[in-house]
C-alpha cells in the first residue's frame, strides 16, 4: 500500500462491507463469493509485497475485528507458529458439503457463507478471551501468505527511535521492530506491514520498506 490514507479509508470500508456480508448473506449466499476476490487481493499482496501484505491492508475480515475494542490482553505464544487452522478450516469444509450437499451455485455460496459465520465467531470468542487480533495470528489464509515471499518487505527503522516501546503496542502480533531489525530493517513473515507501528510511533521513525521490484516492471 503506498498511500497511508488510502489504508485509512480502505479498512472502515472493508470492515462494513464484512458486516454487510454477515448480515445478509444467508438471503443472498452470492454475496460469500467475495472471499475469492479476497483471497485474490491476498496472493496478490504476497506476490507484489510479500508475505502478509494483503491481510494488513485489505482484508476486510481482519479491518472488522480491528475496530473492535482493545481488551488490553496479549495473544498466546506460539500461536503464529501454528497451522493446525489450516486442517480445522478443510475439515470445516469437507463436513458442509457433506452436510448441505450443495448442487447450485446458490447452495455453494450457502457452505462459504456459513465457513464465514463459524470463522467469525471463533475469532469473536478468541477476541473475548484472549485480544481482536486472534483471529489474524490463526487465520489459515495468512498462514498460506507468509510462505510466499517472506520478508521481501520490511519495517525501515531510522535513527530517530527512542525505544519507547509504543510501536509494540500498537502492533496486532506485539512486534517490537528496533529490537529486531537487520540492518537497520525488520523482517518477518508474520508481519503484516499493516503501518499501525509507524502510524503510533512518536518519532516517525518508523517506514515499511518498499520491495525492489522484479526486472523489468513498474514498482
Ligand atoms: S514507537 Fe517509534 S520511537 Fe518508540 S520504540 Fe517504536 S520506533 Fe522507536
Ligand atoms: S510490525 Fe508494524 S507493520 Fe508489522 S504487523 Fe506489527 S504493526 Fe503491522
Amino acid at each position: 500500500m503506498k498511500n497511508p490514507k488510502l489504508t485509512a479509508w480502505i479498512r472502515p470500508v472493508g470492515a462494513l462491507a464484512f458486516v454487510i456480508l454477515l448480515a445478509f448473506g444467508w438471503r443472498y449466499p452470492y454475496l460469500a463469493y467475495c472471499m475469492f476476490l479476497n483471497v485474490v487481493v491476498g496472493l496478490y499482496g504476497a506476490i507484489r509485497h510479500g508475505g502478509r501484505h494483503g491481510c494488513g491492508n485489505f482484508c476486510p475480515r481482519g479491518s472488522f475485528y480491528s475496530f473492535l475494542p482493545d481488551t488490553g490482553r496479549k495473544l498466546p505464544a506460539g500461536l503464529l507458529a501454528r497451522r493446525m487452522s489450516i486442517v480445522v478450516m478443510i475439515v470445516l469444509l469437507a463436513g458442509l458439503v457433506f452436510w448441505l450437499r450443495p448442487n447450485s451455485i446458490r447452495s455453494w455460496g450457502m457452505v462459504f457463507y456459513i465457513m464465514i459465520v463459524v470463522t467469525t465467531v471463533v475469532g469473536l470468542v478468541g477476541w473475548l478471551v484472549f485480544n481482536r487480533y486472534f483471529w489474524c495470528s490463526v487465520c489459515p489464509m495468512g498462514k498460506i501468505y507468509k510462505v510466499i515471499r517472506p520478508g521481501r518487505s520490511g519495517i525501515r527503522v531510522a535513527d530517530s527511535c527512542v525505544k519507547c516501546g509504543l510501536c509494540a503496542k500498537a502492533c496486532p502480533f506485539g512486534f517490537f521492530p528496533p529490537g529486531k531489525a537487520r540492518d537497520g530493517v525488520f523482517r518477518d513473515p508474520d508481519c503484516m506491514l499493516c503501518r499501525r507501528c509507524a502510524e503510533r510511533c512518536p518519532k516517525k521513525a518508523l517506514s515499511v520498506e518498499r520491495a525492489t521490484p522484479p526486472a523489468g516492471t513498474k514498482s
